[in-house]
């Protein structure tokens, strides 16, 4: 019996032992296309010898100093390259150690820049019905997970929430592009004017929708329209890119496609490439420079914030995707994933749609795929299709979920951004054999 908790405590998954490249072995000696990522995290593969020597040199150096005490050349060093990537106007980085501490630090750093410049009614926190932002409870109650959200209603602070931007399940058929995107943007201004725009802090969205609902793009100019209204109520936008941020989208910002830039932006997942914990806020000019002329302190922080070893992986991810080009390679092996999934799952019956941007793919099962009928929940699809991947050496992301009632199964594709065509080819034929072996 194992003394662990896992996220199951009915079944307890394969012992991984190694790792290189694309592929995870098992104790039984299996491999495992790593497909996903794990959740879009891998984005280098694993066990890539640049991050490692780097870890293994920070180590020699200095493992750990609390950043209550001293700061660290490392941590500085990737501040200073982070910044170099970011947005115009984003000039700050605040490291932290996973996605739900970024979301956390930035929906606080929000609410204390409008009491330092003494706009203290502002209070609400508005997200979307379709996202998800982590775990903690903050994060949580911004979220619009209710599978995850559910049970825990109790200890979430009061959040408001507004229509997703999902044009597969909610774009009418009278409706262009543009008009669908006008129309979802319009619920925050309708949120605004229910709650009273001076009383809201923030909107945080995904600027791609990772786990909720399956690499769902944004359409139109939805996102030009949010930011549009945001400015024009005073209220910050923060864009969580924990899972479709640092490349993973083609861009190195997912936002970079919107043509628009956040007032606060989380980053985590792909910074690190899972070979150490490690999230981070960008945080624009305006606001740093407000709580640095007011309180002149965050009223924040972690134990483990700007830890050098962290900071020594996001660094050397980083460093290595931009000497190799591989976000050239995210697109160009993007859009390979996008033709051989066409190609498998184009005319699958079970298979409604197919999206997503760069190496952030997901495709969406269904009953009946002209009339888009979800499968029904007992039919458990996403996890079937887990199941059956796995039996066939396979890493993919699967997801169920309900929005607005309408339930979906998806499966998200984040393959590292090392992979080649064969890879991509391996991917696709395995993900296909699972699929009918599931539906
Ligand atoms: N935000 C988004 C968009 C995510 O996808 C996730 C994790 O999946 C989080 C936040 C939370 O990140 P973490 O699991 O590192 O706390």
């Amino acid at each position: 019996m194992t003394r662990l908790m896992h996220r199951s405590l009915i079944t307890t998954p394969p012992v991984a032992v190694a790792a290189r490249g694309i592929e995870i072995i098992d104790a039984q000696g299996k491999a495992y296309i790593d497909a996903s990522g794990g959740a879009a995290v891998s984005c280098l593969g694993h066990g890539h010898p640049a991050v490692l020597e780097a870890l293994h040199k920070q180590l020699d150096q200095i493992a750990y100093a609390h950043t209550g005490f001293f700061t660290t050349e490392i941590a500085e060093r990737l501040g200073e390259r982070l910044i170099e990537g970011a947005p115009e106007g984003l000039e700050h980085v605040y490291l932290v150690s996973g996605g739900s501490e970024a979301v956390e630090a930035a929906l606080k750093m929000a609410r204390q820049y409008f009491v330092e410049i003494d706009q203290p009614q502002r209070r609400h926190i508005i997200g979307r019905r379709q996202s998800y932002h982590g775990n903690t409870l903050g994060a949580l109650a911004a979220g619009g997970n209710e599978w995850r959200r559910e049970q825990f209603r109790p200890l979430l602070t009061e959040t408001h929430h507004i229509d997703p931007c999902f044009s597969y399940r909610f774009q009418r058929e009278d409706e262009s592009e543009e008009d669908y995107a006008a129309r979802a943007a319009r619920s925050l201004e309708e949120k605004l004017t229910e709650l009273g725009p001076e009383t809201v802090i923030a909107f945080v969205a995904e600027t791609v929708v990772g786990a909720t609902a399956g690499a769902v793009p944004p359409v139109g100019d939805y996102f030009r329209r949010i930011r549009e209204i945001c400015d024009r109520h005073g209220v910050l936008l923060i864009l969580d890119e924990v899972m479709c941020g640092m490349g993973r989208t083609g861009t190195l910002h997912a936002c970079e496609q919107e043509g628009i830039v956040p007032d606060l932006m989380t980053i985590a997942k792909g910074l690190g490439g899972g070979y150490q914990p490690i999230g981070a806020v960008l945080v624009s000019g305006k606001i740093r420079d407000a709580l640095r002329a007011g309180s002149g302190f965050f009223q924040h922080g972690h134990t483990y914030m700007g830890h050098p070893m962290a900071a020594a992986a996001g660094l050397a991810v980083q460093e290595t995707i931009r000497q190799h080009g591989l976000l050239d390679n995210v697109r160009a092996m993007g859009a390979v994933l996008e033709e051989r999934l066409t190609a498998r799952f184009g005319n699958h019956h079970h298979v409604g749609d197919i999206r997503g941007r760069g190496l952030f793919r997901a495709i969406e099962l269904v009953e009946d795929r002209a009339s888009k009928r979800p499968f029904s929940t007992e039919r458990k699809i996403h996890a079937a299709i887990k199941r059956e991947a796995m039996a066939r050496g396979l890493m993919v992301y699967p997801m169920g979920g309900t929005i607005d009632g309408v339930r979906g199964d998806h499966v998200l594709l984040a393959p590292p951004f090392i992979v080649n065509e064969i890879d991509v080819d391996r991917i696709v034929s395995r993900l296909g054999d699972a699929v009918d072996a599931a539906v």
